[in-house]
């Protein structure tokens, strides 16, 4: 088993939600010719950036709870200058919020219509370019439902409110422009029931207290622009377990009982921001790191300075191994770089946002527990994106049809981004792809971007001109599907390589050009060469006077693909023992058509018992346990005691199936 990350199929919600799943053996299937298109996304709509009139500089909200009758009653002073000459008229998203005024610089009222989803304004002159002006909006909200949750105490939740503002829900609870290309700081002072704790983006300007009110009024300052759907709210009697990083503020904000759990589940969080400020080549950009676990997100939401993450995150360390959340820490951590510091313009970018998070995501698994764990990570994000691109749908990662923003959330945008990213690294080398990061970064903080703007930051740091990656893997659909075949002439002392595409070409699926590792094993020793596929049928040829103990087709790992590799029993054997992980676990998995062959059957048990990895024992394990007999039943015994619990967990399900009453005594144990 795996823990994956997967886009809440539909609604309003979280970013991430994780799920659990079993990885399918992509790689040794026979190669799918006909991309499955359950889902038609090419008569989804075509969708382009919003226009405004106005640049929006600075909202100052003032909001008075009371959380018994799930209102709120407040203001939102706004500070806008035009971008053109002759604006008269503002427009504010507005939905579910009751306005009751709006309200010049002079105190004047000003005239404003309603629709369901906005607020127009009338100014008292036509501005000018150039003009900046403040107009205020006085409003109230009951219970609205958009992305904003009031909460009674329940049996896992204090009373609380919480918000979700991704990907247009802030205008739930202020009048605002609430689309990502218009970048704004903020402040929000926010007033609720003595005892209760408030939350939001920014630095904590002061906590001020009204005895005869009972009341407490927060004010939090976002000084650093930022977008509308990153900004974020909660209420409740949290306890705030104070943390830091040097002069950086990190509080985790969770329920009274949880505390004890929140600390061993939180203390990597220093650590994971010193990371990534260093690999980006960017100090961690905003007043404070903050995390508040919420009912309402099913994994995390990476609102600017404070994540909101869902409750789940808390649990005990027993069950750490098989539900860690750390990864989703990690994720939404990196969001604070990509996603919060830079952000996309447009909802086709999203793989600006979550492919970048995504893949920073692997780089601290692989950092924090080693190349394996890390290749393995890697491996399920491939798994995970050819899932969807088998059972559902393959569009393009930038991708301007969706009827939502939340329709291009999929395992396109969060995997397979990541590993396209993961090949770019390839190809330009690792000084060249981490200082493009940085460039990047630096170049368009606190800025919305697009994926142009990413290209030529490639072309400026690298001097390449990557654009013909970009064109098969980030504007067409789908993958390589390789069918290799080799062999080894003695007479002629070479090895012939030879790699076809076979991939469905619907939609403009291309040809790939890409370069591969070869990696030729021979009594010898080791090599690795490097060959670029370029044609639906390439051949190579490699001298060898000796015949290969092993061929490997895309040595290293860094390419999407799926890929047949018809080999002799021989050679698989060896790769079971002799490669890396995701080669032993292939040949693994190729070796179960022939467990019929004893050798082949004693093999596979001796590395569901040695091999170093989990995963590789797993795929033996689950390989060699419906073959029955003495033996196997002794491994799987021995199995159900195995340091990893995935392992003991399939040991315990693998004995169970054999259904023999002689293993009762041996449960009961
Ligand atoms: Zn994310």
């Amino acid at each position: 088993m795996c823990t994956l990350f997967q886009r809440e199929a539909a609604g309003r919600g979280s970013l991430i939600v994780l799920g659990v799943g079993t990885l399918l053996a992509i790689g040794g299937l026979s190669p799918t010719l006909l991309p499955a298109q359950e889902v038609d996304v090419w008569s989804r709509p075509v969708q382009t950036e919003r226009s405004r009139s106005c640049d929006f500089i600075h909202y100052r909200v003032s909001l008075t709870f009371d959380l018994d009758a799930k209102l709120f009653r407040g203001e939102n002073r706004i500070t806008l200058t035009p971008l053109s000459d002759g604006v008269d008229r503002i427009e504010l998203d507005a939905e579910e919020i009751i306005v009751e005024a709006a309200i010049g610089e002079e105190g004047e009222e000003l005239f404003f219509e309603r629709s369901d989803t906005s607020v127009f304004v009338s100014l008292p002159r036509p501005l000018a370019f150039g003009d900046t002006i403040d107009i205020t909006v006085r409003y109230r909200g009951e219970n609205p439902q958009g992305g904003f949750f009031f909460d009674d105490a329940g049996e896992d939740h204090p009373r609380m409110v919480s918000t979700d503002s991704w990907p247009d829900e802030a205008h739930h609870w202020i009048p605002l422009y609430d689309y990502p290309n218009d970048k704004v700081t903020h402040e929000l002072i926010i007033t609720v029931p003595a005892g209760d704790k408030v939350l939001s983006n920014g630095r904590l300007v002061e906590v001020s207290e009204d005895a005869a009110a009972q009341t407490t009024t927060w004010h939090w300052s976002q000084d650093l622009p930022h977008s509308t759907y990153l900004f974020m709210l909660a209420i409740g009697p949290f306890t705030v377990i104070e943390d830091s990083l040097g002069d950086l503020p990190i509080n985790y904000w969770v329920y009274p009982e949880d505390e004890g759990d929140a600390r061993w589940i939180f203390e990597k969080t220093p650590r994971m921001i010193a990371f990534y400020g260093e690999l980006f080549d960017y100090p961690y950009p905003w007043a404070k790191y903050d995390q508040v676990t919420t009912p309402h997100v099913g994994g995390g939401a990476e609102a600017t300075s404070a994540t909101i993450l869902g409750d789940g995150v808390i649990h005990d360390r027993r069950a750490e191994q098989d539900f860690s959340w750390e990864r989703v820490i990690a994720h939404e951590i990196a969001h604070q770089w990509w996603g919060d510091l830079i952000t996309l313009r447009e909802w086709s970018h999203t793989w600006l946002n979550e492919s970048f998070g995504t893949y920073s995501d692997y780089l601290w698994t692989r950092s924090e527990k080693g190349d394996d764990e890390g290749a393995w990570d890697l491996l399920a994000k491939k798994n995970q994106y050819l899932r969807e691109a088998r059972t559902r749908y393959q569009r393009p990662i930038v991708f301007s049809r969706y009827e939502e923003p939340g329709d291009n959330f999929d395992s396109h945008t969060y995997p397979k981004g990541a590993v396209i990213l993961h090949q770019l690294r390839y190809l330009l080398g690792e000084g060249p792809f981490f200082r493009t990061l940085s460039a990047f970064l630096h170049e368009f903080a606190f800025e919305p971007v697009d994926t142009h703007d990413f290209m030529k930051t490639v072309k400026e740091v690298t001097g390449r001109n990557m654009d013909w990656f970009f064109e098969q893997y980030l504007f067409s659909p789908g993958h390589p599907v390789f069918e290799v075949s080799s062999e080894w002439d003695a007479g002629a002392g070479e090895i012939r390589l030879t790699v076809a595409q076979v991939q469905s070409r619907d939609h403009g699926v291309p040809v790939y050009r890409t370069p591969v590792q070869i990696g030729i094993v021979t009594p010898s020793g080791k090599r690795v060469e490097e060959v670029w596929l370029a044609g639906e049928r390439d051949t190579f040829v490699f001298p060898s006077q000796e015949e290969p103990l092993l061929v490997r087709f895309d040595e290293g790992n860094w390419l999407l693909k799926e890929w047949s590799y018809l080999k002799s029993q021989e050679e698989l054997l060896y790769q079971a023992r002799n490669d890396d992980v995701i080669g032993r676990e292939w040949a693994v998995r190729e070796l179960s058509a022939s467990l019929d062959n004893p050798e082949v059957l004693e093999a596979l048990a001796a590395v569901a018992a040695e091999d170093p990895f989990w995963a590789v024992r797993l795929s033996a394990l689950e390989t060699v346990g419906p073959a029955s007999g003495p033996e196997i039943t002794e491994l799987l015994k021995t199995a159900s005691s195995d340091v990893d619990s995935r392992v003991r967990r399939a040991a315990v399900r693998l004995l169970g199936e054999i259904g023999d009453p002689g293993l009762i005594a041996f449960f009961k144990d």
